[in-house]
């Protein structure tokens, strides 16, 4: 005889996601809702200006053992915490880093996404949901022009995916016998970042990263590349990978991809390139040609969220053989087994439990199509060509480089202004924009020097409301000039 079932606490079950519990569900996303659209109603400006300090002490007052037990005034504790304060990527005067106001068919599969919560390591947990990836790392694929081998899987960003693909790029290279210390990667001096933390965290020499000189459009020099490529022979070390760059973070610069294809493939060097950035012309029928000779990659990172105006997390590195991919793959006896019957994407990956980021794409093309997401990377590119022709003959400002893709890189800088000086006005014309919540623009550095710089990924952003940011540059350029000679 079955024992008596154990006696249970008594225990309010009204929050689990449940079909019996669906009317508090509803009710609980109703509120959600509203709550979401007073806050849209009340925005204005893309941020409040509210300083670390005050932001820590709001969440630092809260104890988390006492809960408020009433899903409302969670709510508005919610926005004392964060939401009053929050930066909003939608709002045209954010032009600061790669975020992009998201697109609503990709909220609506969130809800989908965190509700059913599938989890992409293996088909049994997610089912159809491995074939939408697949079927949407398939059509990536076609669109970089790579071939029926090619493969790849969705990532939590960038910064995963090229450490994937150098992952990729070093085991291929210690199977072809080469030892890790004599690994270098060769990337341009305006590469990602991430490229030096991924040879870190991969345990390649201090030194393996080859920085790459650009020319005077920030695209890396292929000559450069070229005796790059002969200095790490000379030296006795393997060319483990070049990494070129579709879309620099600074200047959208594009790499002459079909030069930097033939050397790698004649030194025998994994080509990645990084199309973080750039990827979002994969969409784009008439931007596309810029792209040329990505198909010649081994690996490409494009980042959904970045220029597919995606909801933070989406991205995907795909492949052009499919595997290679296996170097990522460890075979677990109560996951993946190597005779397992039914396909997974777990072997692909670097995660395990992964959340179906693909469903927002998926729904995005589904209700949209690929032809309106190209339209608005069209818009932000000719948004950002746009700016750079008022800004070149502009009296205050200057242009540090015709715009590539959709970031302006400029500073204050009248006639007679020292650079030093230019230097110290750019941080405090930055920090004064948002403080007084007036506009969010990025910063970084040229030579040395301190720029400011616009990142345009806002479809519905006009040209005069850019132009309302540089304006707003310049009167406080004048106006902070004139305080320190005061
Ligand atoms: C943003 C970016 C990355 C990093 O991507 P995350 O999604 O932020 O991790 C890598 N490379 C380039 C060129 C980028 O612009």
């Amino acid at each position: 005889m079955l024992p008596a079932t154990p006696a249970r606490h008594a225990r309010d079950t009204r929050h689990l996601f449940h079909p019996d519990h669906l009317e508090d569900f509803l009710a609980s996303m109703r509120l959600g809702l509203d709550h979401l659209a007073d806050a849209l109603t009340a925005q204005a400006g893309p941020a409040t200006g509210v300083l670390p300090e005050q932001a820590a002490k709001v969440v630092a007052d809260v104890d988390l053992d006492r809960p408020l037990g009433d899903t409302r005034a969670a709510l508005a504790e919610m926005s004392r915490v964060w939401l009053d304060d929050a930066v909003w990527f939608h709002d045209p005067a954010y032009v600061a880093h790669l975020n992009c106001p998201v697109v609503v068919p990709a909220l609506l599969a969130e809800l989908f996404v965190s509700s059913v919560n599938s989890s992409l390591d293996t088909f049994d947990q997610s089912v159809g949901g491995t074939f939408v990836e697949r079927h949407l790392i398939d059509w990536t694929a076609g669109r970089i022009g790579f071939g029926a081998t090619a493969d790849g899987v969705f990532t939590s960003g960038g910064t995963q995916s090229n450490l994937q693909a150098l992952h990729l790029a070093r085991d291929a290279a210690l199977a072809a016998g080469h030892a890790t210390a004599d690994l270098r990667v060769l990337a341009s001096a305006d590469g990602h970042f991430s490229v030096q933390k991924a040879a870190k965290l991969l345990g390649l020499a201090p030194d393996a990263v080859v920085t790459v000189a650009v020319d005077d459009d920030h695209r890396m020099d292929p000559l450069a590349l070229s005796r790059a490529l002969a200095g790490v022979r000379d030296a006795g070390h393997v060319p483990m990978a070049v990494v070129a760059t579709a879309g620099t973070t600074d200047f959208g610069a594009i790499d002459p991809l079909p030069a930097v294809a033939a050397l790698a493939e004649a030194h025998g060097a994994w080509l990645h390139v990084d199309a973080a950035y750039g990827g979002g012309l994969l969409a784009s029928a008439r931007l596309r040609p810029r792209l040329a000779g990505i198909e010649r990659a081994d690996s490409v990172t494009v980042d959904y969220h970045k220029t597919w105006f995606q909801p933070v997390s989406s991205s995907a590195l795909v492949v052009r053989d499919s595997r290679h991919l296996g170097h990522v793959t460890w075979h677990a006896d109560y996951l993946n087994p190597k005779d397992a019957a039914h396909p997974n994407q777990v072997d692909k990956s670097l995660q395990t439990t992964r959340r179906f980021d693909a469903l927002k794409l998926w729904l995005t093309l589904r209700v949209m199509g690929p032809d309106t997401i190209g339209g608005y990377v069209e818009d932000v590119v000719d948004l950002a060509t746009a700016v750079g022709e008022r800004l070149a003959d502009h009296p205050e400002l200057e242009l540090a480089a015709t715009p590539q893709l959709s970031t302006v890189v400029f500073r204050y800088r009248p006639a007679g202004l020292a650079e030093d000086t230019a230097d110290l006005l750019a941080g405090r014309i930055r920090a004064t924009l948002y403080e007084r919540g007036a506009a969010m623009v990025a910063a970084t550095k040229v030579g040395g020097r301190c720029w400011l710089k616009l990142t345009l990924l806002n479809p519905v952003a006009t040209l005069d409301d850019v132009l309302a940011v540089t304006d707003a540059v310049a009167a406080l350029g004048r106006e902070l000039t004139a305080e320190a000679a005061a």
